[in-house]
């Protein structure tokens, strides 16, 4: 069933079709079964009364805030990046404090360790700009988040970070080129911007920046660049888009402030298959009777699912498969169990054989809505529920299915159907099917859509949302999933088996170059994130629960750093960003847990302990 209206309809490429059908030719032989490799060890669910007492960031030994967010509430693109700065932070655990500069005073500089201008217009706090960059100068951290509006005290701010010329119009910025080794996924490649529009300023920098970021076009306009500034440093981002699927970028940015910077990070990767087990989907059959002369189930059966199990086998992914017992528009009770599940056996079965796992979808395919709630004109075919009797008796009902064919398992997740999920729903999930521990919808949302952030509901219901879908795999998507692999190190994505079956999803390409994208994405995250694990949906929940209680506190001394870890359980993953020397990676200098290094200063740290040091190399 369609999720999402699609973004956009990408023509055929002919070639890489041609190359699409090598490689499905080459996983039909087996040929890459010989290099799956060795099964990671399962990340479990924390007991459900695990006492964790959510604190604040820990405070650095040099009694200093580590960070002062100004922003300003009477500029709209400062709100703009207030949606997302505050949670970057907070999901880095970063403690800081935050001035709304249209509001309150700006406090004392000295006080802070790092700054993050959040706005753009200069012209009401001229001498503070004046200020900030003295503190610069005597060893401070500036972050510059927004581009500036053009103000005499821009033009001499943006000089100390290291501007020689400012062009006297916006740049459209056509997408981003990596040119170093900051961002995770792929030096030197470009990521175009889906919609761009002038959003950076036109910029010649000094031969002493260091630029990690360029638009992707011949003038290779600076996007992203550093620059120390007497004893201390500026880094800017000249980007001047603040959504949701760029979170990666500042915060990639932020790390190149002090000596070295550690934020916890999920790792994992999680690939999940919406409406699998299902009956055989409706939909356009047309192009897989053109390509393969099959009907629907059968390509299902004899094509899409080994290519899928292929790709299984070939990393190490771990499906979850979200059942979808039939495709009526029933909601009124009783709900009537199907006969036929043969299918549900089958391909439950094969998924649970690959290490996958399966989770709970819908009795059929209405969002757990009732009466009233508003899908703002988006789904027309949509009914409410009767009520929150009839939505319990529906899912009771999924609840027996799945139990009868799969007697051996734990419904532990829940995506809801076209990720939309009222309130009610919500809590009609909590109180009365306690077998659901993690919810998984949508990352990126719009509309009515259930948005999420990475986290663990005050209920106990941890929040696992998916970025990116499907098998076009857009400009837009794979810029979000960089920009995720670089904030949280994760990548999770779902497919559905009827995107084949729909034009606006990516039928008309042709499964073989469906496939091809999706194997390439698949590709670029294992080539992307070194070691990223690959989990099951429950996995997931496990690591975003670690993720979401670890409270870690950093010191920095003469031999090396200390990570103090409140709230540890039994592990925890993180980025660490190595800015003015080298850790030692040689065995047993580190203790506490595990380091390995990932690519330009950026090191991943797996802590086993609640204190972790690492040694200089010297
Ligand atoms: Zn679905």
């Amino acid at each position: 069933m369609e999720e999402k209206k699609t973004r956009r309809y990408i023509p055929v490429i002919i070639l890489l079709a041609v190359f699409g059908m090598l490689t499905a030719a080459l996983i039909g032989q087996n040929f890459w079964f010989g290099g799956r490799r060795e099964e990671v060890q399962a990340v479990t669910l924390l007991d459900e009364n695990v006492q964790v007492q959510m604190t604040d960031a820990k405070e650095n030994t040099s009694g200093k805030t580590e960070c002062l967010y100004l922003w300003d509430s009477s500029d709209a693109n400062s709100q703009i990046l207030h949606e997302q700065m505050p949670q970057i932070l907070q999901d880095m655990k970063i403690r800081y404090e935050e001035t709304d500069i249209s509001e309150e005073e700006i406090p004392k500089y000295e006080n802070f360790e790092k700054v993050i201008l959040g706005f753009g217009s200069y012209s009401q706090v001229q001498e503070e700009i004046l200020e900030l960059a003295d503190w610069v100068a005597s060893g401070g951290n500036l972050l510059l988040a927004m581009v500036p509006e053009y103000s005499a005290a821009s033009v001499w701010l943006f000089r100390q970070a290291g501007v020689r010329e400012t062009g006297d119009s916006y740049y459209e910025t056509p997408g981003l080129r990596l040119k170093d080794e900051l961002l995770l996924g792929g030096s030197k490649r470009d990521y175009p911007i889906e919609e761009p529009f002038e959003s950076s300023l036109s910029v010649t920098l000094e031969s002493d920046c260091r630029i990690s970021v360029t638009t992707n076009d011949e003038n290779e306009n600076p996007l992203l660049w550093q620059r120390e500034h007497k004893d201390g440093k500026i880094v800017v981002v000249n980007l001047g888009i603040y959504d949701k699927g760029y979170r990666g970028i500042y915060a990639a940015a932020y790390s190149l402030l002090g000596e070295v910077c550690a934020w916890p990070v999920i790792n994992g990767a999680a690939y999940y298959l919406d409406d699998f087990p299902a009956p055989v989907p409706s939909g356009e059959g047309k192009y897989i009777e053109e390509d393969y002369g099959l009907n629907i189930a059968d390509f299902y059966s004899q094509i899409w699912w080994n290519d899928i199990s292929a790709l299984a086998e070939k990393y190490g992914i771990r499906f979850t498969g979200m059942v979808i017992e039939e495709y009526s528009d029933q909601v009124e009770g009783p709900f009537n169990s199907i006969t036929d599940s043969q299918r549900f056996m089958y391909f439950g079965n094969s998924l649970l054989d690959l290490g996958g796992e399966i989770g709970y979808h819908g009795y059929n395919h209405m969002p757990l809505c009732l009466d009233g709630f508003d899908y703002g004109g988006e789904y027309d075919t949509y009914e409410t529920w009767e009520s929150y009797e009839d939505m319990k008796e529906s899912l009771e009902e999924l609840r027996s299915f799945c139990e009868s064919l799969y007697p051996n398992e734990k419904f532990q997740v829940y995506v809801p159907p076209s990720n939309i999920l009222s309130e009610e729903g919500r809590r009609l999930l909590v109180q009365e099917f306690p077998e659901i521990r993690a919810i998984a919808s949508l990352y990126l949302g719009s509309g009515p859509a259930y948005e999420q952030e990475y986290e663990v509901g005050e209920d106990g219901i941890v929040e696992t949302p998916r970025v990116i879908s499907g098998y076009i795999l857009d400009d837009y998507m794979r810029l979000s999933a960089m920009s995720e692999l670089n904030l949280h190190y994760v990548s999770s994505h779902f497919q559905h088996p009827d995107d084949v079956l729909d034009a606006d999803r990516g039928a008309s390409l042709g499964w073989e170059e469906m496939y091809r994208r999706l194997c390439e994405y698949v590709d670029w995250v294992e080539n992307s994130a070194s070691g990223i694990r690959y989990l099951t949906g429950t996995e997931m929940a496990g690591a975003v629960q670690r993720f979401y209680y670890v409270q870690p506190a950093l010191e920095t001394e003469e031999e090396g750093l200390t990570l103090s870890l409140s709230n540890f359980q039994d592990e925890a993953w993180f980025l660490v960003r190595f800015n003015e020397w080298e850790p030692d990676t040689s065995e047993g200098t580190v203790t506490g847990g595990t380091i390995e290094y990932l690519q330009g200063n950026l090191y991943l740290i797996k802590a086993e302990e609640p204190q972790v040091t690492i040694k200089k190399r010297v």
